[in-house]
């Protein structure tokens, strides 16, 4: 009889393979389990470096514990872990791994070469596997803890090398993790470098520094902290002041025991912590930590999948939400349209959206009009739309910005839904603050703050429209960048010229200018440039939104007017300034006004 049966066993050369796709799907992917191997060793310092996107190199370097002689051998066994016995350890899991399938499945796809040495052994033991199979073991010298390079990733396995995106998309992948990692141990020096470029060299930190050093100071200066304890969850962290919300690709950060964690349905839970209080499309930006008891969410927890799975996760949308709005509510310590609880004013019904949320600091309302007691609301880019226009219909060519103000805006009263309009009565103080009245009270405003407050809104509307208006230059400057300048212009061109520049290529580096944006001045437009491209940051968070952001502040901050020379032109800022999407805080988060109102004067002077 013929045997016709078909079923075999796979190699285990095979089965790790199949398994090591699981584990390995990129060079992240390997980071990810290597740092966090070296956090569950007890590192306190931990280096990353980087070739060509990790494809061909990936090592990191540790002052753990390291590995006895025996167990660096073993440690590449699949399921081979010391971090628990059996199942029971499951639930007083205090490490990142515990599979002991990370190595393993690395070593299948890759040639990995490892170093490791406990203190008190004498000498380094040194490996070497090429997929997944031991090519040699030796005694060397060698410092303690433990280094292992993971080279020719996917070298045996090319439909997975072919898989990989391009290196700018794996290396934004690398970073995440990374970063990931770095804003849950503050504790720890950790440093990334990608072919031979210091991307990340961080110090121990707290918190909020190394939010700092990752997110930039803008975000973490506008944090404000969390802290609720339950017999739930602990949780603590930190969220945005609802003004420095951003529109793309904001920082959303959720850990859970030290280990990242997608959750879209607490972030929902954030938002609405927010209510009304973000201008529209914007979004929060927040790094909160969860600590939570084993039992309450489910430990086993895919290595390649950030999703965690809570118990109770309807119990805990409620305390997020709150916790949210109790730190906006705390945040009111400067002085605000609306004044502290006690001595807050009535708001008048138009705008009791606002009042409803007892968050004072809060001061987006688009369709607020500081001088009206009454108003219909209107759309946000009316306002300054037609103050605008009728700014660009008469701007002449290289006319220097300080005179746009002097432009009195052609609003009609059936614009702002009044029958009559109200009449500014207000006067400049010092040369640099306007002082007027409002419907809440006398009105303080610092005129620089508040025009790069109108010019960064303008300059972002342009933005998403592309409708940057541009000047042609008579005589075409010229740009010439080093290479690495020359990467970074190269991701952030589109945003340049979507402001009005426009650029020809001139030679590998070098780019002819031949219009700029019409609101800087000739003698500028390069500078900025360089400005922008040649700031250290600029290059770690190549992300197209960070880059547009620091375009936008530069350029407004750039454009503003320091000073206002007539009661018309205070009056079209103040104006403008209430239609824009955040009259409160300049776009780098300094305060733009306050106001004094008659509680306030009756409680100094009766
Ligand atoms: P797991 O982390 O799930 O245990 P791994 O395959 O990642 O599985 O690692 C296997 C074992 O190798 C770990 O349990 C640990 O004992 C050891 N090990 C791995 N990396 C290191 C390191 N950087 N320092 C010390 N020991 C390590
Ligand atoms: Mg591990």
């Amino acid at each position: 009889m013929q045997d016709n049966n078909t079923i075999h066993t796979l190699s285990s050369a095979t089965i790790n393979q199949i398994a090591a796709g699981e584990v390995v799907q990129r060079p992240s992917s390997v980071v990810k389990e290597l740092m966090e191997n070296s956090i569950d060793a007890g590192a306190s310092k931990i280096d990353v470096v980087i070739k060509d996107a990790g494809r061909t190199l990936i090592q990191v370097i540790d002052n753990g514990k390291g590995m006895s002689a025996t167990d660096s051998v073993k440690a590449f066994e699949r399921h081979a872990t010391s971090k628990i016995v059996d199942a029971s350890d499951l639930y007083a899991l205090t490490t990142m791994g515990f599979r002991g399938e990370a190595l393993a499945s690395i070593a299948a796809v890759s040639r990995v070469e490892l170093k490791t040495r406990r203190e008190d052994d004498e000498l380094c033991s040194k490996v070497e596997i090429e997929g997944g199979e031991l090519m040699s073991q030796e005694l060397i010298s060698g410092q303690k803890g433990t280094q292992i390079l993971v080279k020719d990733l996917f070298y045996n396995i090319p439909v997975r090398r072919k898989f990989l995106k391009t290196n700018e998309t794996e290396l934004r992948n690398i970073l995440n993790v990374f970063q990931q990692i770095a804003l849950v141990y503050p504790s720890l020096e950790l440093s990334l470098s990608h072919n031979g470029t210091v991307l990340f060299d961080l110090h121990k930190d707290n918190f909020r520094q190394r939010i700092a050093a990752i997110c930039g100071t803008k975000t973490s200066k506008d944090l404000l902290p969390i802290d609720v304890d339950t017999t739930l969850v602990r949780i603590k962290g930190f969220v945005s002041t609802p003004e420095s919300a951003v529109k793309k690709q904001p920082s959303q950060y959720f850990f859970v025991n030290g280990r990242y964690i997608q959750h879209p349905y607490f972030a929902k839970a954030i938002a609405l912590g927010y209510d009304r209080l973000l201008p529209s499309e914007s979004k929060p930006q927040f790094f909160i930590y969860f600590d939570i008891d084993l039992d309450k969410i489910d430990v086993n927890i895919h290595p390649t999948k950030t999703e965690v799975k809570f118990e109770d996760e309807q119990a805990l949308f409620p305390i997020l939400v709150s916790a949210v709005k109790r730190a906006l509510a705390s945040s009111c310590s400067m002085p605000t349209l609306m004044f502290d609880q006690e001595d807050r004013i009535e708001i008048p019904s138009a705008v009791t959206d606002l009042s409803a949320i007892k968050t004072p600091n809060t001061g987006f309302n688009p369709s607020y009009n500081p001088f009206s007691g009454t108003h219909t609301p209107k759309s946000k880019t009316d306002g300054w739309q037609n103050l605008y226009d009728t700014v660009k219909g008469v701007k002449t060519m290289g006319e220097p910005c300080e005179n746009e103000y002097g432009l009195k805006p052609d609003i009609k009263s059936d614009d702002l839904g009044l029958d009559v309009k109200p009449k500014f009565s207000g006067f400049v103080y010092g040369g640099k603050y306007i002082i007027c009245n409002s419907e809440y009270g006398v009105l303080f405003v610092n005129i620089y703050r508040a025009s790069q407050r109108v010019w960064y809104d303008r300059l972002s509307d342009m933005m998403v429209k592309g409708t940057g208006a541009g000047q042609m230059l008579m005589f075409p400057e010229l740009l010439e960048l080093t290479p690495a300048e020359n990467l970074t212009f190269r991701q952030m061109r589109n945003s340049f010229e979507s402001v009005g520049y426009s650029f020809e290529d001139f030679g590998v580096s070098t780019y002819k200018v031949n219009a700029i944006p019409s609101m800087i001045k000739d003698s500028e437009s390069i500078a900025i440039i360089k400005d922008i491209i040649s700031d250290p940051d600029v290059d770690v968070n190549g992300i197209s939104s960070v880059l547009r952001e620091r375009l936008l502040i530069n350029l407004s901050n750039k454009s503003a007017v320091r000073e206002v020379t007539s009661t018309d032109m205070a009056e079209s800022l103040v104006e403008s300034l209430f239609n824009t999407t955040s009259p409160m805080y300049a776009p780098d988060g300094l305060p733009i006004y306050f106001t004094i109102d008659s509680n306030e004067i009756k409680r100094r002077i009766g």
